[in-house]
């Protein structure tokens, strides 16, 4: 079923294997995540990320505890994220 993986698998660093240096980690983000039905990869803080502004650092992982007003302003203060 389309739902049950995210829509953004295809540009997603995380998932395909370039962010994690353990692939064990990056397993169990997909498990929990990417692959795991709509409630929880639309609850992924990289994708939320991704929503609000059009993409996601490199930083911010699908649990991140930040919020996403967090996560922009850390963005901007990085100079990843010109608005
Ligand atoms: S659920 Fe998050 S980490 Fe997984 S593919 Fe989607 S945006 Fe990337």
């Amino acid at each position: 079923m389309e739902s049950e993986i995210c829509s953004k698998v295809g540009k997603c660093p995380l998932f395909n294997g370039h962010l994690l240096k353990r692939s064990g980690s990056e397993e169990s983000y997909k498990n929990l995540f990417c692959r795991a039905g709509k409630e929880k990869w639309s609850s992924c803080m990289r994708y939320q990320t991704s929503e609000k502004v059009g993409m996601c650092a490199d930083w911010i992982l699908p649990n991140s505890s930040l919020t996403i007003e967090q996560i922009v302003q850390k963005m901007k203060e990085k100079g990843e994220l010109v608005v």
